[in-house]
């Protein structure tokens, strides 16, 4: 049985009328950076909880969480309402298997995220092991629109910490942004325009690809991937390919 404690929402911020962070005070048992709780508000008189991964790392608090109000979603649309001071019930025990222990070692790190999918990797580049095993990261964000891409400066402080390591490309589907591509991850997967724009070849000799968040996305990538020889990730089997869908 998961045991629920209270945690003391410590600021909400709306960085538009459909994206949103909590900070969250609460002690909860450690836990290993890309991994998710669950959270949980009484609705109408029933718990209503869904997961969501940790945007913090391991041993930061107070703990944040970066959310999608979804379309008449239950809960996101009751915790985008919450207040500072209102409580919010988490599970204790963090779970997850998105995390660097299920990622073998290469030479590079592709961590490709859409929208709040972003989440789990900042949790892990604000740790120290990421920056140990691999020498290049590419973090890629897939958005709609350039609003969509709020925590440019704990982009830039990776950046600015590790600007040899370090490479952020932005995809903006709906306009144009500077240095963005505007086009779909799963497509320039297969053009091979993410590679080009970033100046580094994926290849399963020398490439980790981490996918999260779209469903869709996730799953054409996958296969684009299969198509260039990389193979799911699996612990009696290890390959490239390491996958979270949100939904
Ligand atoms: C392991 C895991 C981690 C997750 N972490 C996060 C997170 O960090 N942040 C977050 O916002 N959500 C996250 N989610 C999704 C989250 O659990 C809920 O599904 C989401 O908040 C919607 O809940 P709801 O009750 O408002 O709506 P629901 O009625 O449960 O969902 C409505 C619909 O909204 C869409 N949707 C759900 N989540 C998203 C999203 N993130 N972005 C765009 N569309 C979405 C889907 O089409 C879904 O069917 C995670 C899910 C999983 C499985």
């Amino acid at each position: 049985m998961a045991t629920w404690i209270d945690g003391k929402v410590v600021d909400n911020i709306h960085w538009h009328e459909n994206l949103f962070s909590l900070k969250v005070e609460a002690e909860i048992e450690p836990f290993t950076a890309g991994q998710f709780t669950s959270l949980a508000l009484e609705i109408n008189n029933e718990q209503v909880a869904r997961p969501y991964s940790f945007l913090s790392s391991p041993g930061q608090q107070p703990l944040e969480f970066f959310f999608y109000v979804a379309t008449d979603g239950a809960l996101s649309n009751a915790l985008v309402k919450l207040n500072v001071g209102d409580k919010v019930m988490l599970k204790h025990k963090a779970n997850g298997f998105f995390t660097l222990d299920e990622v073998p070692a290469s030479r590079d790190l592709w961590m490709i995220g859409t929208g709040t999918g972003i989440a789990p990797y900042f949790s892990i580049l604000g740790s120290k092991e990421v920056w140990q095993r691999y020498d290049n990261i590419v973090l890629v964000e897939g958005v709609r629109s350039s609003r969509d891409l709020p925590y440019q400066n704990l982009i830039e402080k990776f950046s600015q910490e590790h600007p040899d390591k370090f490479t952020f490309q932005a995809f903006v589907s709906r306009e144009d942004f500077p240095n963005a591509i505007k086009s779909r991850i799963p497509v320039s997967l297969g053009d091979g325009s993410l590679e080009e724009k970033v100046g580094l070849k994926l290849s399963p000799a020398d490439s980790q690809v981490m996918l999260c968040g779209n469903p869709d996305m996730v799953k054409s990538s996958v296969e684009l991937l299969k198509g260039r020889g990389f193979i799911k990730n699996l612990r009696r089997k290890p390959g490239q390919i390491t996958t979270e869908n949100y939904w």
